[in-house]
């Protein structure tokens, strides 16, 4: 394991005051249509999303993530054979929030062809069976041909983003690591840091500035934890979430982690620089996260809520559903429409959900 290290701030990120009211529009032309998008990268996606559904089908239908309990699902594992094939064409990003039930689990696909995770999802415990890593991770990344991947995000140390990465890490290798460093004396924790240094991974410590290097044709700016990491703020785990913010060509998007109130107030200073398309929706929708003031600064068109049907924390709010109604962005859901897709040239994009 090497030594935690940080790169460069980002130039075209300066730091900007939350009453700054200058708002670069960036903001798609309304009734974007398929046909405006590469009709080739559409197909293949289409292709991979029904190899992916029918992988799932034949396990019985078990939308592991969107089931009732997920450890009923049986371990995908045992499925066929599926093509392995990259279904993405060069020159596209692709981007799937997958169904991991209760959780988070980002697969970026990077338009030169590199693969990353944020997050992985919960993993077994003595309270329920269900391992996002070993039953839908692993089966999706062999679906579409990943056998190793060029870095894994961890943005915080919670068993719903952390516990899949058990298996993750003992099925695929994996170059890099980046994570807050938020230290949890939890048995997952530590069996990941161990993994970690077993598989000789580039371990970095995240904080607010850096610039992640994911490939020249992407930019990835960390915009949180800051360098004094938040304390006392009764969910400091989730408000030192690692906060990234991808560029590709015009179209950026933004994923928080879990950060609630008190670390989007920490976020507010980077004003219309937070603007995205696309927002993975803090904390799982949750009435904690998801502020008016932070939602108006993010302005999204897309706000994807990563959570499992009928989750025992209520997740995701009325009131956040609500506040993105008024604020006119799409909502997806991965537990009522399953895994998210976004694909995007870097120019437009496209949401398909699993199921519509
Ligand atoms: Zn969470």
């Amino acid at each position: 394991m090497t030594s935690p290290s940080s790169s460069g701030a980002d130039p075209e990120l300066p730091v900007r005051t939350p009453e700054s009211t200058e708002v670069v529009q960036t903001r798609l032309p309304p009734g974007f249509r398929l046909r405006e998008f590469s009709l080739l990268a559409a197909l293949a996606a289409l292709c991979a999303l029904a190899v992916w559904a029918g992988l799932r089908a034949a396990d019985g239908g078990a939308a592991l993530g969107g089931a009732k309990n997920p450890s009923e699902g049986a371990d995908l594992a045992a499925a066929p054979a599926a093509p392995a094939a990259n279904p993405w064409p060069p020159g596209i990003m692709a981007i799937v929030f997958l169904d991991i039930g209760q959780g988070d689990a980002a697969f970026i696909h990077t338009p030169a062809g590199r693969n990353y995770l944020i997050d992985a999802g919960p993993g077994a415990t003595e309270h329920q069976s269900y391992d996002a890593g070993a039953q839908t991770i692993v089966p999706f990344l062999r679906t579409v041909g990943v056998e190793r991947l060029d870095g894994v995000v961890l943005t915080h140390p919670h068993m719903d983003h952390l516990g899949g990465f058990l298996s993750v890490f003992k099925a695929l290798e994996v170059a890099a690591v980046f994570e807050p460093g938020i230290k949890m004396t939890t048995r997952t924790y530590e069996e990941f840091l161990r993994l970690v240094e077993a598989e000789g991974s580039d371990y970095r410590l995240v904080r607010g500035g850096d610039v992640l290097d994911w490939g020249p044709e992407l930019s990835i700016t960390a915009l949180a934890p800051p360098a004094q990491v938040l304390k006392g703020t009764g969910a400091d785990e989730n408000n030192n979430s690692v906060v990234l913010l991808l560029r590709y060509g015009t179209i950026r998007v933004l994923f928080p982690g879990d950060t609630e109130l008190e670390g989007e107030q920490g976020l507010l200073v980077y004003g219309d620089q937070l603007r995205a398309h696309i927002l993975k929706a803090p904390h799982h929708g949750s009435n904690t996260s998801s502020s008016r003031v932070f939602i108006s600064l993010v302005t999204p068109q897309v706000a994807v809520i990563s959570c499992g049907k009928n989750n025992k924390f209520g997740h995701p709010a009325a009131t956040t559903l609500a506040s993105y109604e008024r604020a006119r962005a799409t909502v997806y859901r991965t537990d009522t429409q399953g895994s998210i897709t976004v694909l995007t040239d870097g120019k437009t994009y496209k949401v398909i959900p699993e199921r519509s």
